[in-house]
C-alpha cells in the first residue's frame, strides 16, 4: 500500500475573523510531486506553514510522515526540507561556504560537510559557481542553491513555496526538471506552491487548486477540469447557414433540440448557437439539426481544459463560492 506522506484533515487557519485556510483536506502520497496551485492570497503559504508546524492551525489536523506537525514541530523539521519564498543566505560568502555552514548546523563534521556540499552543488548544477559569492547569484541560481540547502539533511519530503518566482523562463524549466529528476531518482515527495498553472501542470503528478482559502478540486489536470466544470463539461457550437436563419429562429431551434437528453442550456448569438451539455451529445445535436432541414454549416465541440481553468480562476479572479 502506498504510504501517505502528508495528510491534512479539515485544516483551518483564522486570523481573527479572517479565514486564511478553510477546512483543507488533502493527502499526498510518497514519491508524488504535488502542486498547490492558486492565485496570490489564496492561503498557500499559510497551509505550508501549518504543515511545517511553524504556525498553529485554528482547527483540524496535519500529519507529515505520520507526525503531528502541530504537536511535534521539531520532529517534522527533521524529515522535511523547506524552501521558503525568500531563502536567506550569506550573500558575502560563496555557495560552497553557505552549504557547508548549513551542513555543520546539521551536525556534520567539517570533512563530511564539505563532501556533502560539493556533492549537492554538483547535483543542482552549480559546481561551476561554487566559489562565487551568493550575492552575485541570479534568482535561478539562488533557488538551486536553496534546493541543495534543503537536501543536506536527506529529507523525505521537500516543500517549496513559490520556488519559480522571479526566475526567467529557461531557468524555470531547468529548475522544474531538476525537481522531477530528484524526486524520481531519490523517491522524494515534493509539494510546491505556485500561481503559475502552466508551469505546475508540466511537472506535477497531481495538483490542488486553491482559491479564496479553499481547495476547489484536486487531481491531474484532466480530472481537475472535469471536476470544476462537471455541470457542463461540453459546449457544442452550431452554425446555421445565413439563408436559413430567418426561418429557424432561436425559439424554433430550441424546440428542435429540446428532446435531446443532456442539454443544459442553449444560447444564441448572432453567429452561433451555443449548447451547454452534461455529456457529449454532439451526434444527437447534429442529427436533430440536419433532420430539421436547418442548413447546418458549422459544428464544434469545445471541452473545458487548462485554458478555461486558468481564465476562470486566475485571470478572471472571480469569487467562486
Ligand atoms: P498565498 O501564499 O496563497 O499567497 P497566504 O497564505 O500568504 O497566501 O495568505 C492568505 C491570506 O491570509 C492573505 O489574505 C493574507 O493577507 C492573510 N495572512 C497571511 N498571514 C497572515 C498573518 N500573519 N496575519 C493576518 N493575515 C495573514
Ligand atoms: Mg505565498
Amino acid at each position: 500500500m502506498t504510504e501517505n506522506c502528508i495528510e491534512l484533515v479539515d485544516l483551518t487557519k483564522k486570523y481573527g475573523s479572517f479565514t486564511a485556510v478553510d477546512h483543507l483536506n488533502l493527502t499526498i502520497k510518497k514519491g508524488e510531486i504535488f502542486g498547490l496551485l492558486g492565485p496570490n492570497g489564496a492561503g498557500k503559504s499559510t497551509a505550508i506553514l501549518m504543515m511545517l508546524g511553524l504556525t498553529e492551525p485554528t482547527s483540524g489536523s496535519v500529519r507529515v510522515c505520520g507526525i503531528d506537525s502541530t504537536r511535534q514541530p521539531i520532529e517534522v523539521k527533521r524529515k522535511v526540507g523547506y524552501l521558503p519564498e525568500d531563502v536567506g543566505f550569506y550573500d558575502n560568502r560563496n555557495g560552497l561556504e553557505n552549504l557547508i555552514f548549513t551542513a555543520q548546523l546539521n551536525r556534520m563534521s567539517a570533512r563530511e560537510a564539505a563532501q556533502k556540499a560539493e556533492q549537492l552543488l554538483n547535483r543542482v548544477g552549480l559546481s561551476g559557481e561554487a566559489k562565487k559569492k551568493v550575492g552575485k547569484y541570479s534568482r535561478g541560481m539562488r533557488q538551486r542553491l536553496g534546493l541543495a540547502d534543503v537536501l543536506i539533511k536527506n529529507p523525505e519530503i521537500i516543500i517549496l513555496d513559490e520556488p519559480t518566482l522571479g526566475i526567467d523562463p529557461t531557468g524555470v524549466r531547468d529548475f522544474l526538471e531538476l525537481i522531477v529528476r530528484l524526486s524520481r531518482e531519490e523517491g522524494l515527495t515534493v509539494l510546491f506552491s505556485s500561481h503559475h498553472l502552466h508551469q505546475v501542470q508540466k511537472v506535477c503528478d497531481r495538483v490542488g487548486l486553491f482559491v479564496n482559502d479553499r481547495l476547489l478540486a484536486e487531481g491531474n489536470i484532466q480530472t481537475l477540469s472535469e471536476k470544476l466544470f462537471h455541470n457542463s463539461p461540453f459546449i457544442v457550437e452550431v452554425g446555421i447557414a445565413g439563408a436559413f436563419r430567418k426561418k429557424y429562429t432561436p425559439d424554433r431551434l430550441n424546440k428542435i433540440l429540446k428532446g435531446i437528453d443532456g442539454i443544459i442550456a442553449v444560447r444564441t448569438t448572432d453567429e452561433l448557437i451555443q449548447i451547454e451539455c452534461s455529456g457529449d451529445v454532439t451526434p444527437d445535436i447534429a442529427r436533430a439539426v440536419v433532420e430539421s432541414g436547418a442548413g447546418l454549416n458549422y459544428l464544434n465541440k469545445k471541452e473545458y481544459g487548462l485554458d478555461d481553468i486558468y481564465y476562470h480562476y486566475f485571470e478572471g479572479g472571480k469569487d467562486h463560492e
